[in-house]
């Protein structure tokens, strides 16, 4: 399941809320089942048509805190299952309420939903913790650590005829220079500031992996050949018109080769991998700052062009 590019600090603080929530709704049901067995009155607000809304996990899967993972599926998943949990419970506290004995059809659904949705939020917990692990430190960006398994999963789709997807890799040009110009410390922050455009100007599901060194790895699912240059094409005209600040405030920028293919159904991911990496290098061979597209004649590759 695809998690979408949240910026760590904001995943880790959204992780940390949700482990909050699955707490206070835990004790929100041990009330529930005081309410029901003791015949206590009920908490008038989990007899409400949005008692959903109002329980303390509700409050904040609601909110704005549990926005930041909107866009994992999982969550949309969360919200359903939580609202049937709180319509089975208010059936519950109906028939108790009013003398009437609980059937065991009305009690078992009501377990089964909330054993569904312990389920969903612990994966999705489990996800965000992995997705939280491959990260790269420098940049927030998924590391290659991971990088395979999302590509076969998309290869698999190739496979199918379901969707094509584009994989870019791109490489900084002359980036020894610009930590020999400003400092290690301001290349670093060249990093940081690419990687967070592209994850700002991709969509969610589209994925940029810290390859390694400077270079990266951008998977787009299902976006076909000609789109997928277009927005690569795009995404370098605009990085290399960024302006980067050193910290004795002279500015420069700094131009990308990117190198780019489709996944090949009849190929492992690896070699599409590769071939990205051959029109990347073929990129910096014809003058750098400019998006290649793999092709067969790229097998035997040219020399790198002189520093221009
Ligand atoms: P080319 O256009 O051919 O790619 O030239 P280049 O100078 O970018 O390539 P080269 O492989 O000679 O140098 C890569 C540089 O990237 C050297 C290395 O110190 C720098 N680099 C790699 N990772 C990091 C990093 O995390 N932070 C910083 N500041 N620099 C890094
Ligand atoms: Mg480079
Ligand atoms: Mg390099």
């Amino acid at each position: 399941m695809a998690i979408p590019n949240i910026p760590p600090e904001q995943m880790r603080s959204a992780l940390k809320e949700l482990q909050q929530a699955v707490y206070n709704h835990e004790q929100w049901a041990e009330n529930l089942h005081a309410t029901l067995i003791c015949h206590l009155p009920p908490d008038l607000r989990d007899t409400g048509t949005d008692a959903h809304r109002n329980c303390r996990f509700g409050q904040w899967f609601y909110s704005a805190g549990a926005a930041a993972l909107a866009d994992h599926p999982g969550v949309a998943e969360i919200g359903h299952e939580h609202e049937r949990m709180h319509q089975y419970a208010r059936t519950l506290l109906t028939s108790s309420t009013g003398g009437v004995p609980i059937s065991i059809g009305d009690y078992e659904r009501f377990v089964s939903t909330m054993k569904r949705l312990r389920l969903e939020i612990e994966t999705v917990q489990s996800e965000l913790q992995d997705a939280l692990y491959n990260l790269d430190p420098l940049t927030g960006t998924p590391s290659r650590i991971g990088m395979l398994s999302k590509l076969r999963e998309q290869h698999e789709f190739v496979v199918r005829k379901v969707r094509p997807c584009t994989v870019a890799m791109f490489d900084l040009d002359h980036f020894k220079a610009v930590n020999d110009q400003y400092g290690h410390l301001t290349g670093d922050k060249v990093l940081v500031d690419i990687a967070h455009y592209i994850v700002a100007h991709l969509r969610p599901y589209d994925k940029v992996f810290r390859y390694g060194g400077e270079e990266f790895l951008i998977c787009l699912p299902d976006t076909d050949a000609q789109t997928g240059r277009d927005i690569i094409d795009r995404l370098r005209a605009e990085l290399g018109s960024l302006m980067h600040a050193a910290a004795d405030g002279r500015t420069f920028q700094v131009t990308i080769s990117f190198g780019v293919t489709l996944l090949d159904p009849d190929i492992p991911v690896e070699q599409s991998i590769d071939r990205a990496d051959k029109a990347l290098y073929v990129a910096k061979a014809t003058g750098r700052n400019r998006t290649v597209i793999w092709d067969a004649s790229m097998n035997g590759t040219p020399e790198p062009a002189a520093t221009t």
